[in-house]
């Protein structure tokens, strides 16, 4: 086992594991619990939800109807409005490409924002390409959609307002309620994909009015590869189904239901309703320990996004006057990601900070911290004092700091 550089003898002293995973946005451990739950269904319990006829089928739809109710009781609604999906990504895929279709004599245009997941805005540009007209609305320096341009956006085409709840990369909060009551007046469909604010803040399907909303299992400690889509059904919404065959999940859906997924995103679901306003809470206090520990011992540094309006588990900071290739690189013992997204060869700056107006060294020159259930204030101690080492020494080293010394 690797030291840490505070108790220097043995990490058995201060029990932190390395690497330390601050990377809570990209994805999250399974829950203990929630795994126990699970298992059943692999072995004893292995029925098809779908098979009528003997006892496996009946445990196996009787343990997918508990958890139906309970990804509902998270979010305010009715079990009957719960799609169960393969993830959010599915999700948000079924929510726009479903509506434009059922919705394409209506009209065929589309309103989202730029700062999107990616399964949103490649959804959204995969729609155009079949001849759909897109709005990207614009957001502030500090991440936020304006309400005004939002209205002004609107035309007698609209079919769908798309806006998430909670930025992935900056943890900022849309004004949620206040975008649903808008497309309420105009009697437009609302989606929003949620993935990043069920579980960590109160979220209720009929206080923002969604029509439709996404969300993921492993993002709340639940397993990978399972997720659900919020089906309004008062008053219904009409959307087209993107999988066909056999009809599962009120024809939505079609496919045999993923049982012990399901089960675990049940469970993870039900943790997070009991326990969010004292978790998230805590998480928000190391947070913002870590946040003033780097405002205290390093100057020239940015936090990304609004703090006003953001999740509790999320802190996205730029570090003027280094490289960003070498801040990642010199991290060897902390699992998080930065603004340089290295999907190709060159290492694009994230779109998103890129949509507040940040420049482009800057945007590389960002971490984004995303806290979750097991950070502790030791870990949130050890990242502050790393992050900082290795700032100075790499300001020290960089050419855009001597140029700034040499005037
Ligand atoms: C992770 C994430 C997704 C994709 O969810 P999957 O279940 O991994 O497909 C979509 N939207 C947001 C905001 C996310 O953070």
């Amino acid at each position: 086992m690797q030291n840490c550089d505070l108790c220097l003898v043995t990490c058995d002293l201060c029990l932190m594991k390395f690497p330390i995973y601050l990377d809570y946005h990209a994805t999250t451990p399974v829950d203990p619990r929630v795994l126990e739950a699970m298992l059943p269904y692999f072995t004893q319990e292995f029925g098809n939800a779908a098979s009528r006829n003997h006892s496996f089928g009946w445990a196996a739809k009787d343990a997918v109807e508990k958890a139906r109710a309970q990804v509902a009781g998270l979010i305010g609604a009715s079990a009957n409005e719960i799609v169960f999906t393969s993830g959010a990504t599915e999700s948000n895929n079924l929510a726009i490409r479903g509506i434009a279709e059922a919705y394409r004599d209506k009209g065929n245009h589309v309103i989202t924002c730029p700062t999107e997941h990616r399964a949103v805005i490649d959804t959204c540009r995969k729609l155009e390409g079949q001849g759909a007209r897109v709005s990207y609305l614009p957001v502030d320096t500090g991440g936020l959609i304006d309400l005004n341009q939002l209205r002004a956006s609107i035309t007698s085409q609209t079919i769908l307002i798309t806006v998430m709840v909670a930025n992935n990369e900056i943890g900022v909060l849309q004004p949620i309620a206040e975008i649903g009551a808008i497309a309420k007046e105009r009697g437009i469909v609302f989606h929003t994909d949620a993935v990043q604010a069920v579980g960590k803040i109160p979220f209720d399907v009929n206080h923002v009015r969604a029509d439709l909303v996404s969300m993921s299992a492993h993002k709340i400690c639940g397993p990978k590869g399972v997720g659900a889509l919020y089906v309004r059904r008062r008053p219904r919404v009409s959307m087209v189904e993107q999988i066909s065959g056999g009809g599962h999940e009120r024809g939505m859906r079609s496919g045999t239901l993923n049982v012990p997924g399901i089960v675990g995103f049940g469970a993870a679901a039900a943790i997070c309703k009991a326990e969010m306003p004292a978790e998230s809470e805590r998480v928000r206090l190391l947070r913002d320990r870590l946040n003033e520990k780097l405002h205290q011992s390093l100057e020239d540094i940015h936090v990304n996004g609004t703090m006003a309006h953001r999740l509790p588990n999320n802190l996205n900071v730029s570090f003027a006057h280094l490289e960003g290739e070498s801040l990642l690189m010199a991290i060897d013992d902390i699992a998080l990601a930065s603004g340089a997204a290295c999907t190709s060869a060159s290492r694009e700056a994230s779109y998103v900070l890129k949509a507040l107006g940040i420049d482009d060294d800057l945007a590389r020159a960002s971490l984004r911290f995303g806290l979750g259930r097991w950070t502790t204030e030791a870990e949130i101690d050890y990242v502050a004092k790393k992050v900082t080492d290795i700032v100075r020494r790499l300001r020290e080293m960089s050419p855009s700091r001597m140029a700034c010394a040499e005037g």
